[in-house]
């Protein structure tokens, strides 16, 4: 059988993804390899597929014990005999799968980094004929990766058992520290190095400015009505109150942060993996180890703390290739939080790197130019600058010369100030320029101001938008209580030196979400909604009859081309991405059933 005849066989893939070919051949020829493949870029199969074309077994080190069990279910529902010894296990299904290895009747096996320094488990391994390591989430090797697992450094001692097995390392993080330390502390030997574009192209990036954010949430997941996401937030408390009001309006979502109890987090984790609820309102404790394949989107609600975490966390979308979305949510006032803490940063060092970290994301959200090729370059990638599929490619933000209403915002927050000898808070300060009569600018006698009524012309929403501009230059800050405005240094010396401010007319989600829609229904549908959710349905019935989750019996992807194709014989259903001879003989019955009587009652109207 040839590599593409594997691949379709066992797991009904047509295509390799970028290097996935490259990888699999050079582990097979027997030296060491470091690959290095985006989120989503198919990592697994870069191990799997050998161990399935070779004898022996393959010993597959994985750092979340949680995920063990969907990763072996995963590879059974294609018929590939795999299996995982960790603590969860009771001594007698330890046995059991301990003897089953003795017959050798498994072709993978993972285990957490711990396990590879036990005697017991050291002895027994000696007796499987093992044939390969592969090193999964490699960079918890390495102290300058986001994952340090000390235990990680043990794996190496297989190295002086096992001199002539292969190590196959895999990660998505890219730097370069990080990789020296993967080759050094797993003792790589010369070891062929495969890194991919982290370019993911079926991603879209976007950011709106937040006015209500959680009204614009509402809309953005109520725009996507039955479609997975996550929604990135800063604190444990947001993560709580944001899931219940999305609960509250129908949403189903549930928190995930580091003060839940262990099993709560579990649960929350499995709800969402089965699709039981739709949205995961979480914190970056939400983060390695997130396997469901089907995230259509995922939001940013408050600004993450750098580009880095930023793209970790949005390529948790889309890892089965469809479509799906980035959203960050960004308000100048978040900046000017942000900065504010930075501030109380005792040692300078660390005071400036997170100062540099602060504007480099500030600049990502600020570029009126292609979104993606400014994070592919931040990772050091030449790439084009049109992507046609962010923001800015989509619809080029309009340049407006933002000098005179910049001119009079910092005016007006000044004036407030030096004739009241205190500050105000945004509300208050649009009042004056519009010129309103409220009671605390007649208390305060602020209609008597030079700027009171010099920006009646423009909407408050627009003050708004100009005011969260001058916060996330700096010109602005908003004081700790009370969230009082003041002019700055930097903004002082702009009205001083006549400085130019040029702004990009903000985007707001609802606006977006307009047009988007009615760019999308201008395409020719290419699938059949009706026939979308019929199928999701009947997968989720399978999964659940068989305790696994629904992207395990078929990804989104699947059921995507099956609703373009409908294919009605078996022959024509194996033709489908995603569709191994073994899911073929499981589901393939079930499925072609499904479309046909679809068809027949699509007649029958
Ligand atoms: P990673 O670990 O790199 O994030 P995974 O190994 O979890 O990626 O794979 C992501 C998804 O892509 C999975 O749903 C997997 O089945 C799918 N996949 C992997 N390789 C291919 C391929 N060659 N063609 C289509 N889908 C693939
Ligand atoms: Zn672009």
């Amino acid at each position: 059988m040839t590599l593409d005849e594997a691949l379709k066989h066992h797991f009904g893939y047509t295509t390799f993804r970028p290097l996935q070919r490259e990888i699999v051949e050079a582990t097979m020829a027997g030296g060491d390899v470091v690959a290095l493949l985006p989120t989503g870029g198919g990592k697994s199969l870069c191990y799997q597929l050998p161990a399935l074309l070779e004898p022996g077994l393959t010993l597959v080190i994985s750092p979340l014990i949680a995920l063990m069990k969907d990763q072996v279910d995963a590879l059974e529902a294609n018929g590939i005999p795999a299996t995982f010894l960790n603590s969860s296990l009771d001594p007698a299904s330890s046995a059991h799968r301990l003897a089953a290895l003795d017959r050798g009747a498994y072709r993978l096996l993972y285990v957490a980094p711990e396990r590879t320094v036990m005697a017991g488990f050291l002895t027994r391994l000696a007796g499987w004929s093992l044939r390969r390591i592969a090193v999964d989430e490699a960079h918890c090797v390495s102290e300058w990766g986001h994952d340090f697992r000390p235990e990680y450094r043990q794996i190496a001692s297989l190295r002086s058992r096992y001199p002539n097995v292969p190590m196959l390392a895999l990660t998505a993080t890219a730097t370069a520290r990080v990789r020296d330390d993967i080759e050094r502390f797993l003792e790589l030997r010369k070891p062929r190095r495969f890194v991919a574009s982290f370019n993911r192209p079926n991603l879209r990036y976007a950011v709106f400015e937040k006015t209500d954010a959680l009204k614009q949430l509402l809309s953005w997941c109520t725009a996507r009505a039955n479609e997975s996401g996550i929604v990135y937030v800063q604190s444990r408390n947001s993560a709580e109150e944001l899931a219940t009001k999305l609960s509250a309006a129908g949403i189903s979502s549930r928190p995930y942060h580091a003060g839940l109890l262990p099993q709560q987090r579990a649960r929350h984790q499995e709800l969402f993996i089965r699709d039981e609820i739709r949205v995961m309102c979480a914190t970056i404790a939400f983060g390695m180890g997130i396997d469901k394949p089907n995230v259509r989107y995922v939001v940013h609600y408050d600004l993450p703390k750098n580009v880095e975490s930023y793209y970790q966390e949005t390529g948790r979308a889309g890892r089965d290739g469809l479509a799906s979305d980035c959203a960050l949510f960004f308000s100048g006032g978040d900046a000017a939080k942000q900065r504010h803490f930075i501030r109380q940063i005792e040692s300078p060092q660390e005071r400036e790197k997170a100062e540099r970290l602060l504007r480099q994301m500030l600049d990502f959200a600020a570029t009126a130019h292609c979104r993606r090729s400014h994070l592919l370059r931040y990772f050091g990638e030449d790439s084009v600058a049109q992507c046609d599929n962010c923001d800015n490619c989509l619809q080029p933000p309009e340049r407006v010369d933002g000098t005179q209403i910049a001119r009079k915002l910092l005016s007006c927050v000044y004036r407030v100030r030096e004739h009241s000898g205190f500050s105000s808070g945004a509300h208050h300060i649009v009042d004056v320029l519009l010129g309103k009569r409220t009671e605390k600018v007649i208390a305060w006698g602020h209609d008597r101001l030079s700027t009171f009524g010099i920006g009646a012309e423009n909407s408050k929403g627009e003050w708004m938008a100009v005011l969260s501009e001058l916060m996330r230059t700096g010109c602005i800050e908003q004081g700790s209580e009370h969230r009082t405005l003041f002019v700055t240094e930097e903004g002082l010396r702009g009205l001083k030196e006549h400085r130019a401010f040029a702004f990009s007319m903000p985007r707001f989600v609802a606006k977006t979400e307009k047009r988007r829609s009615q760019r999308i229904r201008a395409l020719p549908t290419v699938h059949d909604d009706a026939l979308f959710e019929r199928l999701r349905k009947l997968r989720k019935d399978l999964a659940d009859g068989q305790g696994v989750p629904p992207y395990v019996v078929f990804s989104d992807a699947t059921l995507r081309e099956l609703c373009t194709h409908q294919p009605v014989t078996l022959q024509a259903f194996r033709q489908i991405g995603g569709v191994g001879d073994v899911k073929l003989e499981r589901y393939g019955t079930a499925f072609v059933e499904a479309i046909r009587s679809f068809d027949a009652a699509d007649a029958a109207n």
